[in-house]
């Protein structure tokens, strides 16, 4: 199928409204941002969304009826309601802070990962070089009813590292944030989404209740609280293939992958109303 006329509600495709009108109903639905960049157009970094198009995001959800909660809210998941987007943001950047306001002022909340040693400072994993939200801002988002949660000490890959360094980064990002926040950090996101049974043991260990990887689909379709799945939110997705992910559940949802889908829920309907295995 070629490019489809943008005729239906709120910009999208008429098949893209259609699937947000079905979606919400396979339990929450984990976003995953980095940065937000100023203005509107497609920043030339993949992990990074206009603030036009992260609020027209924003205003869409809450047009079709999406509530957002926090992750630490996912430890309670039978009282999550259908249609919850839990919006996230991995590294804290700087550039973050309007995005913060513009949920504030829809009433909408959202979880930040942040490295617990480079807050007000410049990420030294991103070339170049990134502003950070500093330690006020932190304290103003978590002040605000938002969530602060860990995403280790430096943002270094945690299955490469000792037993030591892996036990620093876990633990310490932990209380390091919880002395910055005034709170208990419940949630960690793995840098990179990189992790294994040992990393997943340390974060258990911790304390922590929760654990976003970067794996995609429905928050629990892996059914482990330690490994909760999230769709990532890139710099060039318009508003129809970000309704997509929320209907479909996966960062592919080319026309085709669309097809399978469609095809796949007929078929349950059918072998549902006749009884066939
Ligand atoms: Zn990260």
């Amino acid at each position: 199928m070629g490019n489809i006329t943008i005729c239906g509600p709120a910009g999208l495709d008429p098949i893209s409204a259609r699937l947000l009108r079905g979606a919400g109903t396979h339990g929450p639905v984990v976003l995953m941002y980095h940065s937000i960049s100023p203005g509107g157009g497609t920043p030339d970094w993949l992990w990074s969304v206009s603030y036009q198009r992260f609020v027209a995001q924003l205003d869409m959800l809450q047009a079709a009826g999406w509530t957002t909660a926090c992750v630490s809210d996912l430890a309670n998941c039978e009282s999550i309601a259908a249609r919850t987007a839990v919006i996230t943001f991995d590294d804290g950047y700087a550039d973050n802070y309007p995005a913060f306001e513009a949920l504030l002022k829809r009433g909408m909340r959202a979880t930040w990962f942040i490295p617990s040693e480079v807050v007000g400072q410049l990420s030294g994993w991103t070339k170049p070089a990134r502003q950070m939200l500093s330690t006020e801002q932190l304290r103003e988002i978590a002040g605000a009813g938002m969530e602060i949660g860990a995403h280790g000490r430096t943002h270094c890959r945690l299955t490469q590292v000792g037993d030591d360094c892996l036990q620093n980064e876990v633990a310490d990002s932990k209380t390091d944030l919880a002395r910055v926040v005034g709170a208990e950090i419940r949630s960690f996101a793995y840098p990179y989404g990189d992790q294994d049974d040992r990393v997943v043991q340390a974060v258990r260990n911790a304390g922590f209740r929760l654990a976003c990887g970067t794996d995609a689909g429905w928050a629990f379709s892996g059914s482990d609280p330690f490994r909760i799945r999230r769709l990532s939110v890139l710099s060039h997705d318009g508003l129809s293939v970000f309704a997509r992910k929320l209907a479909l559940g996966s960062n592919n949802v080319s026309w085709k992958r669309v097809g399978c889908y469609a095809y796949e829920r007929a078929r349950a309907r059918f072998l549902s109303r006749s009884g066939l295995p």
